[in-house]
């Protein structure tokens, strides 16, 4: 078969990077997608001449192939952004990652930090480490685990660190590094150790100004959410009324979605989708007329009497992009998928109160826009039964010839880079499948 029948005969579903990626690799693929716009995770939203990006994105990919397309499709990039973040705890600011700016605490936190850090990394050669919370105290000691580590876990990831598996930190988290660790304890740190120490950001479009162009040629239905899929009649209903049929299915919509809307399926199976566990993010996107915020990018806030976990800066993210006289900033507030929100605009307007105490603007007086985007899906939450549960779903899957790909399709975090290259790689199985090279 000639790729261009092969890809006649192929339905994506899910719009995002993955589906980008997957287009690319197989082009004339019919895509459908429920929003009314692509890019999924990595859309921007436009509020008053501001885009905000659907919690902080940047990009550090390494991949220089994707780089460099991207790069290409934005027209004009900013590079070598630093990534000079800071955290909040107690009412105070430090430096990140906090184990390397120890300086920035008050005396008695920073000596029993310094003191369980050392002693550990002294000490615990045999240890076995199963979960999250046995990898911080490995790395970072008894005090910053549960004064710093677990508190940020709870807020941000909604599971105590005990409750998580380690397979989410490639990427995220560095190992401690203890000259480093130590200079930072006494003087001011020179090398900023982090997992990148700089990053690159569209000059216009937010994040999806990375990606707008690449979706320029492609075949997308939009408002077109999934509702049932019939394996045997190999057609798949949306809510929109429409049906479609497909010799082929590639998707990358999340994986309880997809397990509930297939007709047929088995109980494990069924069992296997319903524990997959995922956080929900509620972004509040705030414009105030004052210019001297703050010069970081984004920082996170470990005091659970702040609602957001990170604020982010466009301004900082794409120097240039925020009309002069205002700054723009976004909130990020998590609760995992079984958690209520309750009214969210009261939720928004505590939290640009909140915002302001914190920033030092007039909640009242200063802030121009307030746009909230509510984002059903935000972060995998790598428990222990995910591993197990997910290569079930889609050993499952793969026996029905259907290609799961992308940051929910997988079920396991992905920056955006390996999104985009999942849905490729799964383009270019189908078609090796084919007999295409
Ligand atoms: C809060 C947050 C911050 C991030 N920050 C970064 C960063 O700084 N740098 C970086 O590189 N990456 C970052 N990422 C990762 C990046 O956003 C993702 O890897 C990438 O966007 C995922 O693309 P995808 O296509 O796999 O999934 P998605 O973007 O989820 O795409 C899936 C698509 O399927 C659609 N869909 C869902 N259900 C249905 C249905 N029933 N019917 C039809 N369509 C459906 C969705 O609307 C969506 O468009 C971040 C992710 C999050 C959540």
């Amino acid at each position: 078969m000639s790729s261009a029948s092969l890809a006649s005969e192929t339905v994506v579903l899910g719009a995002g990077l993955a589906g980008l990626g997957f287009a690319t690799e197989l082009p004339g693929v019919r895509l459908f997608e429920a929003k009314r716009h692509p890019g999924g995770h990595a859309y921007s939203h436009q509020a008053d001449g501001v885009f905000f990006d659907e919690g902080a994105h940047i990009s550090h990919t390494k991949d220089a192939t994707f780089r460099d397309l991207i790069h290409r499709a934005a027209g004009e990039v900013h590079t070598g952004l630093a990534s000079s973040v800071r955290n909040r705890w107690n009412g105070v600011w430090t430096g990140y990652p906090v184990q390397n700016h120890l300086r920035d605490l008050p005396e008695e936190p920073r000596i029993s930090a310094l003191t369980d850090l050392i002693l550990e990394q002294v000490d615990s050669a045999e240890e076995t480490v199963s979960s999250y919370r046995d990898w911080c105290v490995r790395q970072y000691g008894e005090y910053l685990t549960d004064n710093f580590y677990e508190v940020f876990t709870t807020k941000y990831w909604r599971r105590s660190a005990s409750e998580l598996a380690t397979d989410w930190l490639g990427g995220r988290l560095i190992p401690s590094d203890l000259p480093n660790i130590i200079r930072g304890a006494f003087s001011d740190q020179i090398s900023d150790q982090a997992t990148f120490a700089t990053f690159h950001y569209p000059k216009r479009g937010g994040f999806f100004g990375f990606f707008e162009d690449l979706y320029s040629d492609l075949d997308i239905a939009f408002g077109n959410k999934v509702v049932e899929i019939d394996l045997h009649r190999k057609t798949i209903s949306f809510e929109s009324g429409a049906d479609e049929g497909f010799d082929r299915l590639a998707t990358s919509i999340p994986l309880p979605t997809l397990i509930n809307a297939i007709k047929d399926v088995p109980a494990s199976v069924r069992d296997a989708a319903g524990q997959l566990h995922h956080t929900k993010m509620l972004c509040v996107n705030v414009i105030v007329e004052r210019t001297d915020v703050t010069d970081s990018p984004w920082c996170y806030i470990y005091d659970h009497d702040i609602e957001p976990a990170r604020i982010s800066f466009p301004a900082n993210l794409s120097p240039g992009s925020v009309p002069n006289g205002s700054s723009a900033i976004q909130a990020e507030i998590f609760r995992d998928e079984t958690e209520l929100w309750g009214d969210q605009d009261a939720l928004a307007e505590a939290t640009v109160q909140q915002l302001g105490d914190l920033l030092g603007f007039d909640a009242k007086r200063d802030v121009t826009t307030l746009h909230t985007v509510d984002v059903s899906h935000a972060y995998v939450i790598s428990d222990h039964n995910r591993a197990n549960a997910v290569d079930h779903i889609l050993s499952w899957l793969s026996d029905q010839h259907i290609s799961s790909m992308g940051l929910y399709g997988r079920w396991k975090y992905l920056w955006s880079d390996a999104a985009f290259r999942s849905g490729q790689q799964a383009a270019m199985s189908m078609k090796a499948e084919d007999g295409h090279h």
